[in-house]
């Protein structure tokens, strides 16, 4: 049985290789092995090989299970995909997997679902609990499927082979031929005495509550793996993974650029002319702005660290406050000659301009 060279060493790459070393090492292999750019017969297999190698330390989960089980997988469990790939790639036979019964133990599916978030939970991360519909291990039965005080047995058909074999008769002579058994499925067992809770499927449907954390900084869009919370495993194996698609609210107040946060704040005319403190309301809590005295519409403010946290690192976004100064529209009759007041002493008339055009200026333009 030829063994299975270690799939680092196939790619060139060390065991400790990050995702990016591992694809820069396939890319640059894969380039010149290349069936499209290469027909020599060793290189071809050579190109099969590469590719299986990193269809398996590409994907995380792949890897983590080589990682601890190597190519022939768990004690007593087949190695699922990683061996059906081995054998894609290498045309089966090759690998350690043997003939025989497979095992009925496989991993549960991964459920997709959708969380919600307010904005300021996106942004400081949160505690989440969810309702889900899964399939869980047969509590009657223990998940073997069997009714209890029975237990799977022998296949009758294949004879707890897992296979059928048949003799054919050709010009060529006697040809044998195996085929998986139907009966079991190949597993070799059968229950005979199904259990009535499960109908021997071993999971029964069950509405959980899950809680998990939502890191912060998490974005719309992003999906948040939860480990083992997905469907329970059949006959033992492992729980799926739970898949959380992200959802955020849009907040009133902010706009998310990156890890910066945008607000308008709205500042009255006799504010902005005279300056002053005020309180605006970010994320964390009540700030105090300082409001220069001659401050200009448009004016940017920029609160250090008052922005979103970086996702899984130290430190924090700005928030950037655009100053926007409001005209008065409804004016009484005394603030308007106030204001007529005002005009007149800075020598600026209340309307017209004594028809001497006035010339423009450039804009200047942000950013
Ligand atoms: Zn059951
Ligand atoms: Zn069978």
């Amino acid at each position: 049985m030829a063994a299975v060279r270690d799939l680092y060493e196939i790619l060139g790459v060390t065991r400790d290789a990050s995702s990016v070393e591992i694809k820069a090492a396939y890319r640059k292999l894969a380039r010149t092995l290349h069936p499209d750019v290469n027909a020599d017969p060793a290189d071809q297999d050579r190109f099969k090989e590469i590719t299986g190698a990193y269809e398996i330390l590409s994907d995380p989960a792949k890897r983590r299970r080589y990682d601890e089980f190597g190519a022939a997988g768990p004690p007593g469990a087949p190695f699922g995909d990683i061996q059906d790939l081995f054998d894609m790639f290498f045309g089966g036979g090759f690998g350690t997997r043997s003939r025989g019964p497979r095992s009925r133990v496989r991993r549960g599916e991964d459920l997709r679902v959708r969380a919600r978030l307010t904005f300021a939970e996106s942004v400081f991360g949160a505690r989440q609990e969810l309702q889900i519909e899964r399939l869980s291990a047969c509590d009657t039965c223990g998940g073997n499927g069997a009714r209890p005080g029975t237990s799977p047995t022998t296949c009758r058909t294949c004879a707890g082979a897992g296979e059928v074999q048949s003799v054919r008769r050709s010009i060529f002579g006697t040809v044998m031929t195996a085929t998986p058994c139907v009966a079991c499925g190949g597993t070799g067992e059968e229950i005979r005495d199904r259990c009535d809770a499960c109908g021997g499927e071993g999971r029964v449907r069950t509405s959980d509550t899950v809680s998990f954390d939502v890191p912060a900084g998490v974005v719309e869009g992003m999906d948040l793996r939860v480990g083992g919370q997905g469907n329970d495993g059949v006959a033992g194996g492992p729980a799926g993974d739970l898949i959380v698609g992200i959802e955020v609210e849009p907040s009133e107040a902010f706009v998310r650029q990156g890890e910066d946060l945008h607000g308008v704040l709205d500042v009255s005319i006799t504010q902005a002319t005279l300056g002053g403190d005020v309180e605006v309301e970010t994320l964390d809590g009540p700030e105090r702005l300082r409001i220069e005295p001659g401050t200009e519409s448009g004016t940017v403010l920029r609160l250090k660290g008052k922005g979103v946290p970086h996702l899984g690192r130290r430190g924090r976004g700005d928030l950037f406050v655009t100053l926007h100064i409001i005209t008065p529209q409804d004016l009484s009759k005394e603030e308007r000659s106030l204001l007529e007041r005002l005009a007149e002493l800075r020598g600026e008339g209340a309307a017209g301009n004594g028809g001497v055009p006035r010339n423009l200026r450039r804009p200047e333009f942000r950013q």
